[in-house]
């Protein structure tokens, strides 16, 4: 696990106005960070800088105590939690969750041993033979988290993970996330544009507007402050 530290980060995208401006955010080691804002305020752009699917322009992007800014995503050793969760259809939840340790030449046994801790933590421990198109969408969530928890990684990061769900199931999801985080302890940074998710899942919330961060505090704080 590591903190993320964002130093005066800017992108440019060609000669135009900078998506991001001057942005600066101190993640602490296990904190749950919303990134929140309209369409087009810059959330993405941010976190495909802090993942390394975008180049960015200035400042410093410290992961931990290194700075990540020409490192490839491959070590950066993060995990993104997709929208679609992109699990593999026709393998089963163990071997899904498995698959980063298969991918890295883990031995049998290890593979094992850790499939079997992620998935007690996740309560996925029923489920281990089950195929992801027969899982509820929590489940096939925490299949995704599962994933990322047995790399053993510094982070999650979700661009708007819940956008596609109705209203009910967004909030049981929005609970379920917070529970895991907080039981995982692990940074997460969470990109939505849903004001009561912002409000309701993380710790703190930076709210960005045209680029530049407007707002960087705790959902209480915008409460009596907004
Ligand atoms: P958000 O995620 O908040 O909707 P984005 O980060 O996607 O915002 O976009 C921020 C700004 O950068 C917008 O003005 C958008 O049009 C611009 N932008 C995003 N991606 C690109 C790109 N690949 N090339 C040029 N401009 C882009
Ligand atoms: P169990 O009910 O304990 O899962 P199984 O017969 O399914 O019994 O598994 C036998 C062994 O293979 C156990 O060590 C289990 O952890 C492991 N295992 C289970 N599923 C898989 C799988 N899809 N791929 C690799 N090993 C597995």
């Amino acid at each position: 696990m590591a903190g993320i530290q964002m130093n005066n980060i800017v992108k440019k995208y060609g000669d135009g106005f900078p998506a991001v401006n001057d942005v600066s955010i101190d993640i602490a080691d296990g904190e749950f960070v919303i990134l929140v804002g309209p369409s087009g305020c810059g959330k993405s752009t941010l976190l495909r800088m802090i993942v390394g699917l975008e180049d960015i322009t200035s400042g410093d992007m410290m992961i931990g105590d290194k700075r990540v800014n020409d490192l490839a995503p491959r070590d950066r050793n993060l995990a993104m939690v997709f929208q679609n969760y992109a699990l593999y259809p026709h393998l089963s939840v163990y071997e899904n969750i498995a698959f980063p340790l298969r991918l890295a030449g883990a031995s049998d046994s290890e593979v094992d041993q850790k499939v079997r801790d992620a998935s007690k933590t996740l309560e996925l421990d029923e489920h281990l033979e089950r195929k992801p198109g027969n899982l509820s969408g929590g489940q096939r969530q925490r299949v995704a988290m599962g994933r990322a928890i047995v790399r053993d990684a510094d982070a999650f990061l979700f661009d708007e993970p819940l956008s596609n769900l109705d209203a009910k199931l967004r909030g049981q999801m929005r609970t379920e996330i917070a529970r895991l985080q907080k039981k995982l302890g692990i940074t997460t940074v969470y990109v939505t544009h849903d004001q009561t998710e912002a409000m309701t899942l993380g710790d703190r919330v930076a709210v960005l507007k045209r680029g530049v961060l407007q707002q960087l505090a705790t959902p209480r704080e915008l409460y009596e402050n907004p």
